[in-house]
């Protein structure tokens, strides 16, 4: 297995209530090395440039809207196989269909107010890293 990089959002609803140390711990606790990591409140421009991909969905007003609510925290996880583990950390996107011990299971409330974001593939990963942190704020381990 290879060490990865992935890109994690830790959403407004989270940061509101005041779970970054909860869902930082469980990020570590998992093996996964927070490499850079920064407080953002999204402006609109920010929000609907990052999930471009989205824009022809239904709920991309809404998401935009919920995401540039309040502070986020960006970051990146380094790890083995970080993509998927941070995947698997989060669980499902809607936090009613997400296994228990999950982050968005225990901390989530609805499927647009999710706690996390994760990169979902290596592209993903690296389009979305780039997009928040220039190459000298990431701090690998040795
Ligand atoms: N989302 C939503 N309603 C939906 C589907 C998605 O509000 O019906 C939001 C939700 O916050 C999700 C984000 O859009 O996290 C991106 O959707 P995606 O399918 O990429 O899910 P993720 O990769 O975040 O699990």
């Amino acid at each position: 297995m290879a060490t990865e990089r992935t890109l994690s959002i830790i959403k407004p609803d989270a940061v509101a209530k005041n779970l970054i140390g909860a869902i930082n711990s469980r990020f570590e606790t998992a093996g996964l090395s927070i490499v850079a990591q920064k407080m953002l409140h999204l402006s609109q421009e920010q929000a609907e440039g990052f999930y471009a991909e989205h824009k022809e969905r239904p709920f991309f007003a809404a998401l935009v809207e919920f995401m540039t609510s309040g502070p986020v925290v960006v970051q990146v996880l380094e790890g083995e196989n970080a993509i998927a583990k941070n995947r698997e950390i989060m669980g499902a996107t809607n936090p009613a269909e997400a296994a228990a011990g999950t982050l968005r299971h225990d901390f989530a409330n609805s499927i647009d107010a999710n706690a996390v974001h994760g990169s979902d593939a290596p592209a993903s990963a690296e389009r979305e890293i780039g997009y928040f942190f220039k190459s000298e704020e990431i701090c690998p381990r040795g």
